[in-house]
């Protein structure tokens, strides 16, 4: 039998943890025949609901199931993870700056980079769920510099699923037929969901849709805003589908993309395809033996450009204000 993984959920006892621990916990993850032990992190005030998850989780009996760690101190739960997946976050309140939900990010990544790079395996795998998703990665990245910088990613699956499901609704086609959409850059309405290298069934998508002032419009407009749709209907983030989401972009990462796919992870850009250095961007990527590669050579198109130019640049004034922060 394979030893367990360790796996750390901070932000756990919130809604998109409440969904993501009994995946986990079921091999969604990592595989059906791969072990695991939690590890849940929260603040002091969610202490109480954080235990009330553990409590559930060691209810539900999960044969995976090796060990559960749920503990409001960040050196306990960091310690010798081999994933971590970044759910906690201060969240924007009504009437708050963005500099101000910046800010109290900064020092919350900044703290728990030290922790990872301390406590965590050497080799720990990150993928940050919380908003702002890139630039909050960006600072882990920054104050964890042992950490290898490609174990250091943001989720932008949860928007590349979300382009999958739009083309299959609209061609009433099964979701599993639809691949390599790709979503370029930040995690936020600038964000470019890209369908000019789609597929469906073999055929390409633009053939298939029949319709470009759809893709090029609505399509576009739809994925982008789909996290405040969802907020709309249900008066709650989305949970389900977030949590779903980075199943997918873990399980992917560490057991590998298939033959002829590719999928959307927020990486730290090498300059591919044009776009500044030195932020996570999100990119086209294959997995193998548990390393991610950009998808190199697709032909972009002016109208992309433009797209993935100004998704660029709101990632760069995100880190200048990132690092305002910092110095401050
Ligand atoms: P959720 O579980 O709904 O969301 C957690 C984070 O994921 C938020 O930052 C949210 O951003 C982000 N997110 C990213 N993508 C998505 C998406 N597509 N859909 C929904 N959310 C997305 O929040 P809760 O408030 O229920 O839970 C947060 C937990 O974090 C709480 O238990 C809280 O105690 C904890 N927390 C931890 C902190 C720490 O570690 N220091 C600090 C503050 C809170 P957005 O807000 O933009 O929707």
């Amino acid at each position: 039998a394979k030893d367990p993984v360790r796996v750390l959920v901070t932000g756990a006892a919130g809604q998109i943890g409440y969904a993501l621990v009994p995946m986990i916990a079921r091999g969604i993850m990592l595989g059906a025949d791969q072990p695991v032990i939690l590890h849940m992190l929260d603040i002091p005030p969610a202490a109480e609901s954080l235990n009330g998850v553990k409590m559930e989780l060691i209810d539900a009996a999960f044969p995976l199931l090796k060990g559960v760690v749920a503990t409001t101190d960040v050196a306990e739960a960091c310690k010798d993870v081999n994933i971590a997946v970044m759910v906690g976050g201060f969240p924007r309140k009504e009437g708050m700056e963005r500099k101000d939900v910046m800010s109290k990010n900064v020092s919350i990544y900044k703290a728990q980079a030290s922790a990872l790079e301390q406590h965590a395996a050497k080799d720990v795998k990150v993928l940050v769920v919380a908003n702002p998703a890139n630039t909050n990665a960006l600072i882990l990245k920054e104050f964890a510099p042992s950490i290898p910088e490609k174990n250091i990613t943001c989720l932008t699956r949860l928007d590349h699923n979300r382009a999958l499901g739009q083309i299959a609704e609209r061609l009433s086609v099964p979701v599993s037929t639809v691949k390599n959409v790709i979503i370029w850059g930040n995690h936020s309405s600038s964000q470019y969901p890209d369908v000019n290298h789609a597929v469906v069934g073999g055929k390409p998508v633009r053939e298939a849709v029949q319709d470009d002032a759809w893709l090029d419009g609505e399509f576009i407009k739809v994925v982008q805003q789909r996290g405040a749709a969802i907020i709309k209907a249900r008066k709650l983030s989305s949970a389900l589908s977030a949590a779903s989401s980075a199943c997918d972009h873990i399980r992917d990462w560490v057991l590998g993309t298939a033959e002829g796919s590719y999928v959307s992870m927020g990486v730290y850009s090498d300059g591919s395809y044009n776009t500044p250095s030195g932020i996570i961007y999100s990119f086209p990527v294959t997995c193998a033996n548990g390393e991610w590669t950009i998808v190199q050579g697709l032909p972009i198109d002016d109208n992309s450009r433009a797209k993935m130019d100004a998704t660029a640049d709101e990632l760069v004034e995100e880190k200048a204000l990132a690092y305002a922060c910092i110095s401050e």
